[in-house]
């Protein structure tokens, strides 16, 4: 008991008659967090070590075979597919381990769009079928680079995820009246309204047959909300359902200075 539970048991029975003692062996409970995370660090490097030679044979064998389109096709597939497990790997295993408090955050002033340029770009090119765009204007962000990226992965490869073939993903990025805002919106699926609290629970997945088709792991949203919360942003979700889901973060609270608009800017 802590002093108030103790200080309340006194007064309510005036006089002392006893006194609980409750006592529980921690050693099992101990013993299970140090083997799981000893699993999870060798899990991770099981899967990062083949996941390394493929990336390195393929870039190989993208330099070296005889020029032939389908074989560039092909190698440009397992190329996109090994990326699409690097973030998954990412995602389910650094999920476990990764500490996304505001001190573990290395932030610098980067300006936004070439950032969003790349992530576009790339999407754009690994699916064609779909309409990836992106419009900003040139403002420079004080954040994580590494772990906005990883943020963006997760909004805009959902977004591409749960929208059928012929459907838009649009990145905005506005700045009214000094408050900057980021959203991916899709033209897919969308989310029930009673799923819509839920979406940020980890381990959550959308209850319904057009969402249990598409794999997943139920943890990029949850990734994406640490994260927001360890630089002070907002993160929250709009969808019509059967009509299309936009993502909103917002990119100011803690920092009046989490943005600055003059470009260059000194990194920090
Ligand atoms: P997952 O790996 O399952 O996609 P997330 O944490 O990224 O995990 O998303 C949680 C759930 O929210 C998903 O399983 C899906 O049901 C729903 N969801 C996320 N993004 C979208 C979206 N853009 N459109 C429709 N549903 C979405």
């Amino acid at each position: 008991f802590d002093d108030r539970t103790l200080h309340l048991i006194f007064n309510f029975t005036r006089t002392p008659r006893g006194v609980f003692i409750m006592w529980r062996d921690q050693t099992e409970t101990v013993r299970f967090e140090e083997r799981r995370n000893a699993f999870i660090a060798e899990l991770s490097h099981d899967f990062r070590t083949p996941l390394t030679a493929i990336h390195g044979y393929t870039e190989l064998l993208m330099n070296n075979h005889d020029g032939n389109e389908k074989t560039s096709k092909m190698l440009r597939h397992v190329k996109e597919e090994a990326e699409r497990l690097d973030r998954l790997v990412d995602n389910f295993l650094d999920y476990q381990k990764i500490d996304y408090s505001a001190e573990q955050l290395t932030v610098t002033t980067f300006p936004l769009l070439p950032l969003l340029k790349d992530i576009t770009e790339s999407y754009q090119a690994m699916s064609p079928n779909h309409e990836v765009t992106y419009a900003a204007p040139p403002i420079h962000i004080q954040a994580d680079e590494e772990k906005l990226k990883q943020m963006l992965h997760n909004l805009i490869g959902n977004a591409i995820k749960y929208s059928p073939e012929g459907g838009t993903v649009h990145t905005q990025v506005e700045d009214q009246a000094g408050i900057v805002t980021l959203s991916v919106s899709d033209t897919g699926i969308g989310i029930p309204a009673d799923a819509l609290p839920y979406v940020f629970d980890e381990y959550y997945r959308v209850d319904s047959k057009a969402h249990h088709t598409i794999k997943g792991t139920g943890l990029g949203l949850r990734i994406c909300k640490r994260i927001a919360e360890a630089h002070g942003w907002g993160i929250h979700a709009d969808s019509v359902y059967e009509e299309g889901t936009t993502f909103t973060i917002e990119l100011h609270a803690r920092h009046a200075s989490s943005y600055v608009r003059t470009p260059p800017y000194a990194k920090r």
